[in-house]
């Protein structure tokens, strides 16, 4: 059913998004007494939905009074202008600092930072043009960039409906990701950091350089362990179905992230001196007769590099630059 009631007041909105992963978003609505909060609001491409299935619950736009959005991915705020102008901006629109600009501006770091990347990583120049250009349009399309009005208060409880919220940072999927933690009824809304059917994606955290200080597998399972130690009852994530059985979730993904560590070593030990993108060529040959190829060939790429990070902080490889471009050692 949708919009279906998960908890007293509050609801589950599921939204259609184009691809099979990972599959429509689930935004959720607090309808409290005196407070209307809805949690990540979908593409703009949804909107529309979303708006007939409040409508089901006897919310308009303008009945909402805070707009919170769990990161900055346009799957999650990109409806949020829509709802904030078509609602007669009387939403106040909440993220994390840390991703305000690309909710803002549609973009978290300027274009030439993803040129500068690609250019480290080694990806031939004819592939730029097709990299670039698609993130750019693929935003376009998908979001309209929105005003954000207040930023996360971490040491203060979110009201949410009837709810106070505690906000968790969970860093790694993005650098302004948030999950929301229900404390008395041991319920926690993971946005994309908990996923039930696959392990979310640590996208390379781009600086203005071009490449990333942070290291965003880190980052992710050191938000996952924090997640553990509170032990959440119940988790609905922003994709997929609720959580009971965070354990195995957490089993899976720690496996997943071990045999990706493994395989991505031994093609580096395999390859000596090679680029991030040779490796990502041959560590995943699929890419090449993919429909999507330039897209598969960025995350490719990415995923690459951001176990590269990890295993050179743990001294299993050694980095260096030859011409502008990163070459990996295995180190024996
Ligand atoms: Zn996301
Ligand atoms: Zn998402």
């Amino acid at each position: 059913m949708n919009p279906s009631l998960i908890y007293p007041g509050i609801y589950r909105i599921r939204l259609p998004l184009a691809g099979k992963k990972p599959g429509p978003v689930n935004v959720y609505l607090f309808k409290g007494k005196d407070n209307i909060t809805l949690l990540d609001t979908g593409t703009d491409l949804s909107w529309r939905y979303l708006e007939s299935h409040l409508k089901k619950i006897g919310v308009c736009f303008s009945h909402i009074h805070r707009i919170i959005m769990t990161h900055g991915h346009v799957d999650h705020y990109g409806a949020a202008s829509r709802i904030f102008f078509n609602g007669k901006r009387n939403a106040t629109v909440i993220a994390h600092a840390a991703d305000r600009r690309p909710i803002e501006t549609g973009t978290d770091v300027p274009s030439d930072a993803y040129r500068r990347f690609l250019v480290a990583t080694g990806t031939p120049v004819i592939y730029h043009f097709g990299i670039v250009p698609m993130f750019f349009l693929f935003r376009k399309r998908l979001a309209r960039p929105c005003p954000v009005h207040e930023t996360l208060n971490l040491s203060e409880p979110l009201l949410m409906g009837d709810y106070r919220a505690k906000v968790i940072e969970t860093p790694g999927h993005t650098r302004g990701s948030v999950c929301l933690l229900l404390e008395k009824e041991g319920i926690l809304f993971s946005g994309d950091h908990i996923l039930p059917h696959i392990t979310p994606n640590a996208f390379p955290m781009l600086e203005k350089s071009g490449l990333p200080v942070r290291s965003s597998q880190n980052e992710f399972y050191e938000s996952l362990e924090r997640i553990k130690i509170i032990a959440p009852q119940i988790i609905y994530p922003a994709h997929g179905k609720m959580i009971r059985d965070f354990e195995s979730v957490h089993n899976m993904y720690k496996t997943c992230f071990a045999q990706r560590q493994d395989s991505i070593l031994r093609t580096v030990q395999n390859n000596p001196g090679k680029s991030i993108y040779d490796m990502a060529r041959i560590h995943f040959p699929e890419i090449s007769g993919s429909r999507r190829f330039i897209l598969d060939l960025y995350l490719a790429v990415s995923e690459v590099y951001t176990h590269i990070q990890v295993l050179e902080k743990l001294g299993r490889v050694r980095t260096l630059f030859t011409n502008r471009i990163l070459l990996v050692e295995y180190i024996q």
